[in-house]
């Protein structure tokens, strides 16, 4: 009966009764997939619920109308599932890749990352992807008979979008790929770009919202002004935020279909036939026309030139520093500023010169606001 549940995909799809399995061994489930199994154990974690508060751009508490961490993964999760729909591949596991593909990030965004790989420089530093696998595999305390969520060799492989050679060869056969040169699965592949189809569509929204760009700018890049186009011919009356809304939602469409069409055309011309016909490929099959790829990169290097580099977000970015680096020497130089439970959890690792890894991992874990909330506990409110 499982077996039917993963009848209608293709045959370069990963399927749940194909796994390479579970670190520790389980029951298998009666009513649902492996994969589905993960994607519920993603849901449940406290990390998950964490995403809620903490930053994708806007820090939090700006207001309520921005995207978190939480609503931008539950929107390439979106994306990323009717996308693996249409490309008969397997939508339970790239929901389950697409869930839990931030959880590793920690307050403030992109500027908590930075501050803290810095703080950890001479103990390991400290990436997003590395510790989501972390979370999942070690940090999640919630389970009777193993640590982690104990979730399928596949899901794991999936979160570990990149990793240099030195730290592949430290995981061992979760990071053989990178060693190995080799692509990852189409599941892998298409959640990684329908994460960049989310984020440059939703950024574009927030940022007009916080007037941190504006339309006329928009207007210049060919992807925005092709589609608003067709939008305004159809409505020609229409004002206001509908316009972006409705050319945002034209632009996701444009890059969900050309990415359909142009990985179909891939799997056809590579021959591929199998799942790991996928991995040996020396192309990445999910991927853009060249056409749509270079509408893209004017409107990432857009966003990244407006947005993300705009002195309003810069200006969080130096609260963020701020804020990371005083908690994490304040830590440091005294380890009982930890919450007693977690001090006490963590002893064994303390005493046998973890410290740094102990603290990173408590920092990593806080929310915006618990990390605004914990700093003026420990110093002066900022
Ligand atoms: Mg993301």
């Amino acid at each position: 009966m499982l077996k039917d549940l993963e009848n209608n995909l293709s045959s370069y799809a990963l399927k749940s009764s194909n796994s390479l399995g579970r670190k520790y061994q389980e029951e298998p489930p009666k009513l649902r997939t492996e994969f589905q199994r993960d994607r519920e154990r993603i849901i449940h974690s406290t990390a998950f619920r964490r995403l809620e508060y903490k930053t994708q751009v806007f820090v939090n508490h700006e207001g309520d109308m921005y995207r978190t961490r939480l609503t931008h993964t539950i929107e390439v999760a979106q994306i990323a599932r009717a996308a693996a729909r249409a490309l008969k591949i397997n939508e339970d596991l790239t929901e389950s890749i697409s869930l839990a593909h931030d959880l590793g990030h920690t307050p403030f965004g992109h500027a908590g990352q930075d501050i803290l790989n810095k703080c950890m420089k001479n103990f390991g530093g400290f990436e997003h992807n590395i510790q989501s696998l972390r979370i999942i595999e070690k940090l999640e305390n919630k389970y009777a008979d193993f640590p982690g969520l104990n979730l399928c060799f596949e899901t794991r492989e999936g979160i570990l979008k990149k990793c240099n050679i030195k730290r592949a060869e430290k995981l061992g056969a979760i990071a053989k790929r990178f060693i190995e040169k080799k692509q990852s699965s189409l599941e892998a592949q298409l959640t990684n770009i329908c994460d960049e189809i989310a984020y440059n569509n939703h950024d574009i929204q927030d940022g007009i919202r916080a007037k941190k760009i504006f339309i006329e700018q928009l207007e210049t890049l060919p992807i925005f002004y092709n589609q608003m186009k067709i939008v305004l011919s159809k409505h020609p009356k229409l004002s206001g935020s509908k316009i972006i809304n409705e050319t945002v939602r034209k632009i996701i469409n444009l890059l969900v279909n050309d990415l359909i069409n142009n990985s179909n055309l891939n799997i056809i011309s590579k021959k591929i036939i199998t799942s790991d016909d996928v991995k040996n490929c020396d192309i990445l099959i999910i991927n853009y026309s060249n056409e749509i790829k270079k509408q893209n990169i004017k409107l990432k290097k857009f966003l990244h030139e407006n947005l993300y580099k705009h002195p309003d977000v810069i200006k969080m970015t130096d609260k963020a520093n701020l804020i990371i680096e005083n908690l994490f020497n304040a830590y440091i130089n005294d380890t009982k500023l930890l919450p007693k439970n977690y001090y006490q959890y963590n002893i064994e690792k303390i005493e046998h010169g973890l410290k740094e890894r102990v603290i990173c991992d408590y920092i990593a874990g806080m929310t915006d606001r618990f990390a605004q909330q914990e700093h003026n506990r420990l110093f002066k409110a900022i």
